[in-house]
């Protein structure tokens, strides 16, 4: 088994943060024999919520957990981490106009990478969850440059699992019975779910639902939405099904997909289905040996093609107004 695997939550005091400990801690994200050395970092101003989630957790004692440290410097709680999960991040607030929100997130992945970058290894695999999840993820491998692009990625996980979700509902199976959706582009309502390479219990999706007009209107729509309609729910932005996808998407990158199953991850783009060298953008990908590979040669027809370049153009925009 080796050492503890060092993993490192960012925004821990948060309530994704308050979702996804619990799970790492009883091992569904490396296993139940893999020992966690636990990093948390929070913002000085949430620094004593951060110390009340690491009384809980010292009081939960789950058996993997060999240490936990905390506190809110990224140079010390970064350090030599082996994964890094990235949720703090400055939140969506009334009236804010989108660029404010882009330049905020920017300093902060600004300053995490310029950490990162000091005292990151060669292997530290990141995952951005925080919004603008994409562009941040962007941001940070920017300003981390001595570690390997192939490092980073932004989770459009939960968008994935929740295409699962609506496909299962409308053919009247369990969620795992849907294999092979993918989310391609931005985590943004833009975001294109596509349906054309995935299956029901081994069936075409397709032909199993036989209706185009609602797999290429509400279908989508629901899914772009989801966030939304959770929100207007519960009066707060989803937390436990955050959690729970960015845990699928690390223990996917690290114990790497089953034959023939592919999962969407946002990458940089190595230009890939013709989209931009460098931009941060969600593909299909196989995973093996703790590395993600896009899945090459599928067909894109011109209705899917449409819907990949316009999430594109997105990203472009956000991607110039961060930098500039
Ligand atoms: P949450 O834990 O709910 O969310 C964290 C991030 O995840 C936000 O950017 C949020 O974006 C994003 N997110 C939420 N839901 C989803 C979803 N369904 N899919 C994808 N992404 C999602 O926010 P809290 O405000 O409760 O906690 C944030 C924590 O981060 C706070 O404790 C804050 O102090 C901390 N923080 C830490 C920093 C650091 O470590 N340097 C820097 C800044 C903040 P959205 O806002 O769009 O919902």
């Amino acid at each position: 088994e080796g050492g503890a695997v060092k993993v490192v939550v960012t925004g821990a005091a948060g309530q994704i943060g308050y979702s996804i400990l619990p799970m790492i801690c009883s091992g569904h994200m490396l296993g139940a024999n893999t020992h966690i050395d636990l990093g948390l970092l929070d913002i000085p101003q949430c620094e004593e919520a951060l110390r009340g989630v690491v009384m809980e957790l010292q009081d939960c004692s789950y058996p993997l957990i060999t240490q936990i440290r905390h506190g809110s410097d990224p140079r010390e709680i970064l350090r030599d981490a082996d994964i890094i999960i990235f949720l703090g991040g400055f939140p969506r607030k009334a009236g804010m106009e989108r660029k404010e929100l882009l330049q905020r997130n920017c300093n902060i992945f600004k300053e995490q990478g310029a950490a990162l970058n000091e005292v990151g290894k060669q292997t530290t695999l990141c995952l951005v969850v925080a919004n603008p999840a994409n562009t941040n993820c962007l941001i940070l491998s920017h300003f981390a440059p001595n570690i390997p692009r192939k490092n980073f990625s932004a989770m459009t996980r939960l968008d994935h699992n929740r295409s699962m979700h609506q496909i299962a509902a409308r053919a009247g199976v369990h969620s795992s019975a849907v294999k092979n959706v993918i989310i391609w582009g931005n985590h943004s309502s833009t975001q294109y779910p596509d349906v054309n390479h995935g299956t029901v219990n081994g069936h075409p999706i397709k032909q199993t639902l036989n209706d185009d007009a609602w797999l290429h209107g509400e279908f989508i729509t629901t899914v772009q939405r989801r966030g939304a309609a959770i929100i207007e729910a519960r009066k707060l932005s989803s937390a436990m099904s955050a959690a729970k996808a960015a845990v699928d998407h690390v223990r996917t990158w690290v114990q790497g997909t089953p034959e023939g199953e592919h999962v969407s991850m946002a990458v940089l783009s190595d230009g890939s289905y013709g989209i931009d060298e460098g931009l941060c953008y969600s593909y299909p990908v196989t995973c093996a040996n703790k590395e993600w590979h896009v899945v090459q040669g599928l067909h894109i027809d011109e209705f899917s093609r449409e819907k990949m370049e316009l999430t594109k153009r997105e990203l472009i925009e956000e991607r110039d107004e961060a930098l500039s």
